[in-house]
């Protein structure tokens, strides 16, 4: 029995039962755009489209006396600076700018705007100079600004021909963001700018060629490829509520008062660690001091120089790496989880129980964890401390 020319009852991703579709394809399909095509990899065609998509976005931002984009911004409306519709909404007749329209925020996220006069970019949320915009960059800055949404022209000035930058805030500067603010102008002043002219928009991956469809297809593949590091999470030997708590730090919902204070719930927001405000998941886990002395002993102590990823989601993708096939690599494969889970323990007893553990304290805690659960979970023994300690390491 067939239906729609596939054998009825056959198990939908069988390869097999896929050939005689692809085979058809593939005889229509001309020239490059075959070798994307796979068995087993349809999920590229959709890519590739995606791909072939953003070429209109980035023609919509570059073309502007182009008539067919008229027509598209009649009809839509532009947002704000001009670079693209605003969001198309309707159900009727609107298919296919509705479905190019939904790459922008994936597209956006590799242009950024070389500065003419400055009128149609937005000074802290567009990017502009440097990677991210400055309101990404400097988070602290950016909530007691005056103006969120000022343009960069609005805030660059000019007296006898100097220019300077007319950036103000709501309140004065507090010492604890002097650092923060002398990065942010040196950013601002350090930047190049023509002050004349059209502002433009810039293919990050090439500035000079422009925006091809083969790079972007590039990207997209090789974020998609970057999935949700699973395994690392749930193919451990850890117990499962660490298993659970550690797949809520990678998604970013555990409940730290960031994410509180995004639920409403108003407390005052600092880390119970270090005493300094602004407690974030990777802050906590990462970058807080007492998280980045935990880590460097481990790393220390494996032999292994590391740069830390800015997440926790980015820090449980690489972790892995190499190290998993060594020797010792299932003790390493579970330190992150034991580091996490150790962390987040000491943190509930400071914020619950009003208890504190001393730096050397929790680095016991950490060790004698990891050996619990290798000895439970794994049915690994040492027969002394300074044995376990002999294991965590790369170079022996
Ligand atoms: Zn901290």
């Amino acid at each position: 029995m067939k239906y729609l020319g596939l054998p009825l009852g056959a198990k939908f991703k069988d390869k097999t039962i896929w050939n005689p579709i692809l085979e058809k394809m593939e005889r229509r399909l001309a020239g490059w755009k075959r070798l994307y095509l796979s068995k087993g990899g349809i999920r590229k065609i959709r890519l590739f489209n995606e791909a072939l998509l953003g070429k209109w976005l980035w023609r919509f931002g570059i073309e502007e006396d182009a008539l067919w984009r008229q027509v598209i911004e009649i009809k839509y409306g532009c947002m704000w600076g001009g670079w693209c519709t605003r969001v198309v909404s309707g159900p009727y007749g609107v298919g296919l700018w509705k479905n190019i329209h939904q790459g922008w925020p994936s597209f956006s996220c590799h242009i950024l705007y070389d500065i003419g006069d400055g009128s149609r970019v937005k000074f802290w949320q567009d990017r502009w100079c440097g990677e991210t915009s400055l309101a990404v960059r400097y988070p602290d800055l950016f909530r007691f600004c005056r103006n969120k949404d000022a343009s960069v022209t609005e805030l660059l000035m000019s007296t006898n021909g100097v220019r300077f930058w007319d950036v103000r805030f709501i309140r004065g500067v507090h010492a604890r963001d002097l650092e923060a603010m002398s990065d942010f102008l040196e950013t601002i002043y350090g930047s190049s700018i023509r002050g004349l002219g059209e502002d433009k928009m810039c293919w990050i991956p090439s500035k000079v060629k422009g925006f091809l469809v083969s790079d972007y297809y590039r990207i997209l593949a090789g974020s998609a490829i970057l999935g949700f590091p699973w395994k690392s999470i749930w193919k451990q030997k850890i117990p499962s509520r660490v298993a659970f708590f550690v797949w809520t730090a990678a998604l970013g919902k555990c409940l730290t008062i960031d994410n509180l204070r995004k639920r409403k719930i108003w407390i005052l927001d600092w880390c119970y660690m270090c005493k300094r405000n602004g407690e974030s998941i990777d802050h906590l886990f990462l970058h807080c001091p007492f998280a980045s002395d935990l880590w460097s002993m481990v790393l220390g102590l494996f032999g292994v120089s590391w740069v830390m990823p800015h997440s926790v989601l980015g820090l449980l993708r690489c972790w892995q790496g190499s190290f998993g096939r060594h020797r010792n690599g299932f003790i390493w494969s579970i330190i992150p989880h034991c580091l996490l889970w150790c962390l987040w323990r000491e943190r509930n007893s400071r914020c619950f129980e009003d208890s504190e553990r001393s730096i050397p304290d929790l680095k016991l805690l950490f060790f004698r964890t990891l050996r619990d659960w290798l000895f439970a979970l794994q049915n690994k023994s040492f027969p002394s401390f300074i044995v376990f300690l002999d294991s965590c390491n790369f170079c022996t």
